[in-house]
């Protein structure tokens, strides 16, 4: 069966920031027999990559021939960062209260060491200007740095349990609950109205619009 196209080029981008959108490049993370990763190939993830402004189009060509390492540095920092924000979430979704693990700090450390500290419209931030195979990881691990350094920060996750994808929740405390509302939101809606109007002992088996894939 030949593999379906990677979707790295037009994957939602609901995380709110760089960090967390990387941890949606795997849909469906809480049903493995759904789950897609949209970085199967360094190829894959240069195009996201430039998709969300980690690295420019030039850079991207440049790193292109090392791309199999790109990608298995980023998707490495990718299964550190879920586990961390799934972890959190379930604590509360306040960063605050939940230290960032060993791995993560080790990493967030080690981009610091290649950053230079540069001015910009939000105050100095540590930006890693250097380009090698690390690079796109490093600049991801900065965007943490970032996000664990914001007063209040806290993260959510879809309340679609297989949908599992997270975001940067800055509005009202705990106030989102969708990944996308035109979504999982959407499809949720959907199957409380089919469930109210068709009751259990009508039901048909696979009738239930339980896999509306939606655009996602
Ligand atoms: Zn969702």
């Amino acid at each position: 069966m030949p593999t379906p196209p990677s979707r790295a080029g037009s994957v939602r981008l609901v995380g709110g920031r760089a960090c967390l959108d990387l941890v949606n490049t795997v849909s469906w993370r809480g049903d493995p027999a759904r789950r897609e990763d949209h970085l199967a190939t360094g190829a894959d993830a240069l195009t996201w990559l430039v998709r969300v402004g980690v690295v420019t189009a030039a850079e991207s060509a440049r790193l292109r021939p090392d791309g199999g390492r790109v990608l298995s540095s980023l998707v490495g920092v990718r299964e550190e960062l879920a586990a961390y924000v799934d972890a959190a979430v379930d604590a509360g979704g306040a960063l605050r209260e939940h230290p960032a693990p060993a791995a993560l700090q080790d990493g967030v450390r080690d981009a610091i060491a290649h950053a230079a500290l540069r001015p910009g419209p939000d105050g100095h931030r540590w930006q890693v200007a250097a380009l090698d195979p690390r690079t796109p990881t490093r600049r991801i691990l900065l965007d943490v740095h970032d996000l664990l350094g914001l007063p209040g920060a806290r993260v959510g996750r879809c309340a679609d349990g297989d949908c599992g994808w997270v975001f940067h929740d800055a509005g009202r405390r705990g106030a989102r609950r969708w990944c996308s509302s035109a979504d999982c939101g959407n499809r949720h809606r959907v199957r409380r109205h089919y469930a109210r109007t068709h009751p259990p002992e009508g039901d048909v088996p696979g009738a239930a619009p339980g896999r509306l894939s939606g655009s996602r």
